[in-house]
């Protein structure tokens, strides 16, 4: 598929949600597209085929969405990067602060492959405090991560300075 498709288009916005003055990019009507939702997911396989990805990290709950079929395509291992309180088995926690509040990620700790490659992947980057707790996470548990994925990125709201030496790569960003 070409890789000019227009994502944009496929990308619903919705003013002032979750609050008065936020410019919320909703990707159900990703989803709901056929034909931008295979988009993406070939965009992730083709952009990282050659990187040599021993496993994909997914963040609760969009991630877990394009992760899914990105592992399937590649043949490797899709951990589950959950909120607080959702795995059975035993776990790595961490905290991370909100615009309002904190929150909390975990994961299985033995799901995490000891100095393997794993590629982290949401739906989209706008602080970096997300990634930046799964990142941790992961490298606590003994696995690198070098690469971070986003379908969408606000590099307006600076997530790469939470992510610093990692490659993060992005199908669409807003300003
Ligand atoms: P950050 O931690 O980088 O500040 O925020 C990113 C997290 O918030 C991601 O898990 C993402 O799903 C969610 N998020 C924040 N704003 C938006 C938005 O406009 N659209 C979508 N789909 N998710 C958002």
């Amino acid at each position: 598929m070409s890789s000019n498709f227009n994502l944009d288009d496929s990308i619903r916005k919705i003013e002032d949600f979750p609050h008065k003055g936020i410019l919320y990019y909703d990707i159900t009507s990703i989803l709901t597209n056929p034909e931008a939702f295979s988009w993406c997911i070939d965009q992730m396989v083709e952009y990282y085929k050659d990187k040599k990805i021993d496993a994909v990290a997914a963040v609760e709950s969009r991630g877990f969405i394009f992760s899914a079929p990105f592992a399937k395509a590649m043949q490797i291992p899709l951990i589950l990067v959950r909120k607080a309180g959702k795995l059975p088995g035993v776990t790595l926690k961490k905290s991370y602060q909100l615009e309002y509040g904190k929150a909390e990620v975990e994961i299985h700790q033995s799901d995490v492959p000891q100095g393997k490659n794993v590629l982290l992947v949401d739906d989209l980057l706008a602080t970096g405090g997300t990634m930046g707790a799964a990142v941790e996470l992961l490298t606590m548990g003994g696995a690198n991560v070098k690469h971070i994925f986003g379908i969408i990125g606000l590099p307006f709201l600076k997530y790469a300075d939470k992510l610093p030496g990692i490659e993060i790569k992005t199908l669409i960003e807003y300003e």
